[in-house]
């Protein structure tokens, strides 16, 4: 790990990379599908990926805009697209206007207020979608879909031959899947999950968990917008992911603290999909 390079995650075909602590830093890019959740502060990891989804604008998520957007600049990258919550998009461009007065130069930028539950673009095969959360200001969350063709089950049985020729007649042998394959929440309390129903079906969910142990209640957690472990626990198996990856954990926790909690209070048959990203302590 270099503070260049990030931490790397990775399972299957979904692989991640960044870094993630609350209140310091979250930034974590998927980099095949050219997207980068949050930027905390400008990285290099992040500089050739030309779309940022912002999920809120506290500033251990966003303050790294205008770096993201000079350092893309002064490497000649073609203008990011930064979606974030629309109610963000004035305030942040008020934020530039500023920063462009400092440096006494103009940038090129484009900044896309997003609602929840609709679908924007990423490189073929993937788009995303965003999906509501609940924490102390406007926020979003947002998943990477990729599209996919497969054959329609009333054709699986057929010889290679009899399906040749039912193409050549013209039939639609295959049909579109849209598998959702990573879910990001930024900060936000429970009820994420009780909003969007693809999000339970990721196969790889990243939510925040703020606060892992009883120095913290849950009511403690929710009056600051944020997720508990126990308020997550008894709600693993409503999920049909493959792996639930804990970002945002409180500095005040070292990673061996975290994992001891997690190996006492996560169920057997979950314990070798709840994972944490990767932390520095
Ligand atoms: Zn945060
Ligand atoms: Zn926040």
């Amino acid at each position: 790990m270099s503070l260049s390079g990030g931490y790397s995650w990775s399972h299957k075909n979904v692989r991640l990379v960044g870094y993630s602590m609350a209140g310091i830093t979250t930034s974590i890019a998927m980099p095949e599908a050219d997207v980068v959740f949050d930027v905390a502060q400008g990285l290099p990891f992040q500089m050739n990926i030309p779309n940022i989804c912002l999920t809120h604008g506290h500033m251990d998520h966003a303050s790294g805009v205008p770096y993201v957007i000079g350092q893309k600049s002064m490497q000649g990258q073609i203008q990011p697209n930064f979606y974030m919550p629309s109610a963000l998009v004035q305030p942040m461009r008020e934020m530039m206007r500023i920063w462009e007065r400092i440096e006494d130069h103009t940038y090129q930028y484009q900044f896309v207020g997003v609602e929840a539950g609709r679908s924007y673009p990423l490189k073929s095969p993937y788009f995303f979608r965003t999906f509501p959360t609940s924490h102390r200001v406007p926020s979003v969350g947002y998943t990477v879909f990729e599209k996919r063709k497969h054959l329609k089950d009333e054709y699986k049985n057929l010889t290679r031959d009899e399906l040749i020729e039912l193409r050549r007649q013209g039939v639609e042998l295959e049909e579109h899947i849209e598998d959702p394959l990573m879910s990001f929440t930024g900060d936000t309390r429970i009820e994420f999950l009780d909003g969007a129903p693809w999000v339970k079906k990721s196969k790889v969910l990243v939510t925040e968990v703020t606060f892992v142990d009883s120095a913290k209640s849950i009511e403690n957690a929710r009056e600051w917008g944020h997720l508990h472990l126990d308020e997550l626990l008894p709600r693993l198996d409503s999920l049909k992911c493959e792996k639930v990856v804990l970002i945002h954990i409180s500095a005040r926790y070292t990673t061996k603290k975290v994992l001891e909690i997690l190996d006492d209070k996560v169920p057997e048959h979950w314990k070798t999909k709840v994972e944490i990203f990767p932390r520095p302590i």
